[in-house]
């Protein structure tokens, strides 16, 4: 038997009628009638390498940053990020700039560390169909929103219903992250699924946030793909920044620089403007 979504989906599906839900990162709020930017690095390397990319974030005009203190690998000998330590710098950094943090929990031992440092938690690509760690952050997350991002080679279906683990467990602020999935072709990183935007629309009350970033993984390629995302309905995007792209530790070809990002901040603007949206009001310069 075939259930309907609205059968296997009871919490999240897009019932009739029902509008989009409106998730609230402290006081920001995605989903509603304002496309938020979420921006920083791919890993908190240092507390000077954080504040830089941070500064950025905040000179774009974001509110929330990102930046993985658990970074999930391909291998073991890759830089695996600096774990509470990288938390804390997280914490005092955005306090210190009045930013928000978006972080992923890549452990079910972490979620309460992480929900205690993080106003927005992230699972990730690699942990979508972890049902475990979802029924454990849908328990745990204190009532911090949870960012869950599209699995390489998850359907709309599975992602869904990787939402639902979530809403089941009592976590019903849940945003949903297109980060692209596998393809046959290597010339870029992953295939940046920008038809799952409308086509998530039709199906979830959830919002949808577009990570061109790891999408795309190319530098030159994320501002288009960012502001086709925009086009396409997403309530918001998130990229990845870095001071020295060059250096980073980790993501650096699909790192923006400060320059880069500021420019991003403004096009969006205008293509959210020529959709019908706004960006979040911001005190950041970047307007
Ligand atoms: C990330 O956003 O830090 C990340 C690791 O992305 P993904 O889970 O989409 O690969
Ligand atoms: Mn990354």
């Amino acid at each position: 038997m075939v259930l309907s979504a609205a059968e296997s989906c009871p919490i999240v599906a897009r019932g009739a009628g029902s509008g989009t839900r409106v998730v609230r990162v402290g006081d920001v709020a995605i989903g509603g009638p304002e496309v938020v930017l979420i921006a920083g690095p791919c890993a908190v390397e240092s507390e000077p390498q954080l504040e830089a990319a941070a500064l950025a974030a905040k000179e774009a005009g974001c509110r929330i940053l990102r930046g993985g203190a658990y970074k999930p690998r391909t291998s073991p000998y890759s830089f695996q990020g600096l774990g509470a330590e990288g938390l804390a710098l997280l914490r005092s950094v955005s306090a210190r700039l009045g930013l928000l943090v978006v972080t992923e929990v890549l452990d079910t031992a972490d979620v309460d560390r992480v929900a205690e440092h993080a106003d927005m938690l992230q699972v990730g690509s690699r942990n979508m169909h972890n049902a475990a760690l979802l029924k454990i952050v849908g328990r745990q997350a204190r009532g911090r929103p949870v960012l869950l991002k599209r699995g390489m080679c998850a359907t709309i279906d599975e992602w869904l219903l990787a939402a639902e683990y979530l809403a089941s467990e009592g976590c019903h602020d849940v945003v949903l992250c297109e980060r692209g999935v596998r393809s046959f072709d290597p010339s870029t990183r992953n295939l940046l699924d920008l038809s799952a935007v409308p086509l998530l629309r039709e199906r979830t009350r959830l919002p949808v946030v577009v990570d061109p970033s790891h999408g795309t993984g190319r530098r030159s390629l994320v501002a288009p793909m960012a502001l086709a995302a925009v086009a396409a309905g997403a309530d918001g995007v998130m990229v990845e920044c870095h001071a020295s792209p060059r250096e980073a530790r980790s993501d650096g070809e699909q790192a923006l620089s400060p320059i880069e990002l500021l420019a991003l901040g403004s096009r969006i603007r205008r293509v959210a403007a020529a959709v019908g949206r706004a960006r979040e009001a911001t005190d950041g310069s970047g307007r």
